[in-house]
């Protein structure tokens, strides 16, 4: 099967540090697999959307010369694969309507077993019920990352049953992730570490709806001066598409890589290719990068 991955950006802010690691990452996998890399837009999430960041983070992609292999998807287009999955997991009774609020799971630390508010409260809280995944006592996940190596989570008891759409009406990002990473025939999840906690909900789901499951990679992650993540609503650390030398140096060499093999080139197409030549996977590390390797002194 040949190999296709992806970048799935949520417009919720600029492209950084952290989400150009992502996507050089997947790429450079995507390339050195001789496979395809699909971007797709995650705007799922109207609330947090920053107008105008989806075309602007497609514009900076661009820019470091990473371009979608077929037409780019946004989740707000495909509400009705969605609806369809959902409705499958309700036909089986896999998945219910939840009426319970964020205070009633308070005694259980936010974790969700059994619903405590078991009919709607007419003039309370959501208008319309939330919609979670019936996750069965004891379901536990067993999955091998391609970076970090065997991973394990007892999805029932860290996470309980968990929301596929939210009482909002919007879809829940792990509902959507799964439905469009089947749709689009992804067979490596390449992404950045703050994602793996999600991984095994989304293997869960993928069983519930007998969809395969890919493999997944997940990228050191960028830290603040802080220790803190990096996140596209953090406006500290924006990226200057403008320069993209410098910036690609940096994520190459946080990927492990040996920064000399990019000491002669002087475009974007020629980084891009010497990259792509002497990219090795076995060199990714499985820790968290310093910011100091992204902000190396640009040649
Ligand atoms: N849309 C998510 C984000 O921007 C990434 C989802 C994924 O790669 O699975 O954090």
């Amino acid at each position: 099967m040949r190999y296709r991955g992806r970048f799935a950006p949520s417009p919720t802010g600029e492209l950084h540090a952290g989400s150009l690691l992502a996507a050089f990452g997947s790429w450079l996998l995507a390339r050195h697999h001789d496979g395809a890399w699909l971007v797709r837009i995650e705007d799922l999430d109207p609330p947090r959307e920053v107008p105008g960041a989806a075309q602007r983070q497609l514009q900076a992609l661009a820019a470091f010369g990473l371009h979608s292999d077929e037409a780019v998807i946004r989740q707000s287009d495909r509400h009705g694969l969605y609806q369809a999955a959902l409705d499958r997991l309700l036909d089986a009774g896999l998945a219910f309507a939840c009426h319970c609020s964020r205070s009633d799971l308070a005694a259980s630390g936010g974790i969700h077993r059994h619903c405590v508010a078991a009919a709607p409260r007419p003039g309370h809280g959501a208008p319309q019920p939330a919609i979670r995944l019936r996750v069965a006592d004891g379901a536990a996940v067993d999955f091998v990352d391609t970076i970090l190596g065997p991973q394990h989570q007892d999805v029932a008891r860290e996470v309980g049953d968990f929301v596929l759409r939210r009482a909002d009406g919007y879809w829940a990002y792990q509902l959507a992730v799964v439905v469009d990473d089947a749709d689009q025939g992804i067979t490596e999840v390449v992404r950045g570490a703050d994602l793996l906690d999600s991984t095994a909900r989304q293997i869960l789901l993928q069983r519930a709806l007998g969809l395969a499951t890919p493999d997944y990679a997940h990228l050191p992650l960028l830290l603040d001066a802080n220790g803190r993540k990096l996140s596209k609503s953090d406006a500290a650390h924006p990226l200057d598409p403008a320069d993209p030398l410098p910036a690609l140096r940096a994520a190459w060499q946080a990927l492990g890589q040996d920064p000399h093999t990019l000491d002669e080139v002087a475009t974007v197409t020629q980084l891009l290719a010497a990259a792509r030549v002497s990219f090795s996977p076995a060199q990714i590390p499985q820790t968290v990068s310093g910011l100091a390797a992204m902000h190396n002194d640009p040649c």
